[in-house]
């Protein structure tokens, strides 16, 4: 059978492996299985979230809002814009599906880092658009601006902080370059972990009401599945000159989020303490990883998201790494299919982490065998 023939170019996403795959193939307690492979909040759901979720349960029989106003002047109060700035997606992966579906065609041109968030590409090429990556794995602005200048581009991705590698560019350089970017090309501000560099370094800070207003062609794009705890719930948003907002929403499915998703999303807001609480903990325990590698003669690099990147060199191989901790019943994410021998740990609770050092000591000491 012949299908869309932009498919052909388009890869399958390959999200972190189960627990449940773990379970299944190495036969590991499924208690003692430790899962960092996706960028989870570890520390799990806050209390007053969840009996947010109970109780709007009763109301599973009635369509969710689809205006979704609630979540809307939430997040409109808490960033200082207003609601038709907004539009809230199944997870931020569904408004990066609608920002390139608003402006790119067959014709058209993406440009993004050689190693940031999969989804760009995934998306890209199913409108059947060319993408362009710069040379160096980390964002280098120089590149993405010697790339545009000779290839111009219909989006750029900027992914602050980046995700698989945990660098992030700082704000006053972004807004430079974003000075010599046409306003005809959308640049899309990924900050899936911007809560996390706000915390560590107030220079990586991208405020999204300064960034739309000094550059109308950008679009901010924020998530509730990482530093909020709610990766199951599927709940992201764009924020953005309402123009572009408005034909974004030619493209979102009716109800594109729950009823459930909805009280959960609003509660979560509301609940800043938890969140503050869980990205404190989560530099705490970054800084051990930090001395682990340290202390094994390896390198990383320095993070301001939820994940720390541990790069092996000539030392050891990554996906034998990520193999044998599989194995073991750690779950993390081999970096060896982006091009880098590299792998990349979400950060655990304190106990989850002291396991990490425990089994990943026993797997680089047999590796060395
Ligand atoms: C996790 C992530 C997202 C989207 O997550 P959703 O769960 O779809 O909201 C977007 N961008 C980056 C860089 C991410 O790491």
């Amino acid at each position: 059978m012949k299908f869309n023939k932009v498919l052909d170019n388009c890869k399958i996403y390959e999200a972190g492996k189960p627990i449940e795959l773990v379970v299944r193939e190495y036969g590991v307690d499924e208690n003692d299985i430790i899962k960092l492979a996706s960028n989870e909040n570890p520390y799990g759901t806050s209390p007053l979230v969840i009996k947010k979720i109970q109780e709007s349960a009763q109301n599973m029989f009635v369509y969710p809002d689809d205006s979704m106003y609630e979540l809307k002047e939430a997040l409109a109060n808490k960033f200082a814009v207003q609601s038709d700035n907004i539009i809230i997606g199944a997870g931020s992966d569904q408004i990066l599906d609608f920002v390139i579906k608003a402006k790119c065609d067959e014709n058209s041109k993406i440009l993004m880092s050689k190693t940031t968030f999969a989804m760009y590409e995934i998306y890209g090429r199913q409108t059947g658009c060319q993408i362009l990556k710069t040379e160096d794995n980390e964002h280098n602005l120089s590149q993405f601006e010697t790339m545009y200048k000779e290839h111009g581009a219909d989006i750029i991705f900027l992914c602050l902080p980046n995700n698989p590698l945990g660098e992030c560019l700082d704000k006053n350089d972004v807004y430079e370059f974003l000075k010599k970017v046409d306003k005809d090309t959308l640049v899309v501000v990924d900050g899936a972990y911007q809560e996390y560099a706000t915390f560590k370094d107030s220079k990586k800070a991208i405020n999204p009401a300064d960034l739309i207003e000094h550059f109308p062609n950008a679009i901010y794009l924020g998530t509730f599945s990482k530093a909020y705890a709610l990766g199951g719930m599927r709940t992201g948003y764009g924020i953005g000159q309402t123009n572009i907002i408005k034909t974004m929403y030619k493209l979102r499915p009716p109800f594109n989020i729950t009823t459930l998703s909805l009280a959960a999303s609003i509660e979560a807001l509301r609940d800043e303490t938890f969140v503050n609480n869980c990205i404190k903990l989560n530099f705490v325990e970054m800084k051990r990883y930090e001395e682990y590698a340290k202390s094994k003669g390896f390198s990383y690099i320095e993070s301001y998201t939820n994940f720390i990147t541990l790069k092996f060199d000539n030392k050891y191989i990554s996906s034998d790494v990520a193999q044998n901790l599989l194995q073991r019943g750690v779950i993390v994410r081999d970096l060896t299919g982006y091009g880098v021998n590299a792998i990349r740990v979400t950060i655990g609770t304190n106990a989850q982490n002291t396991k990490v050092f425990k089994v990943l000591d026993e797997v680089l000491e047999d590796l060395e065998k």
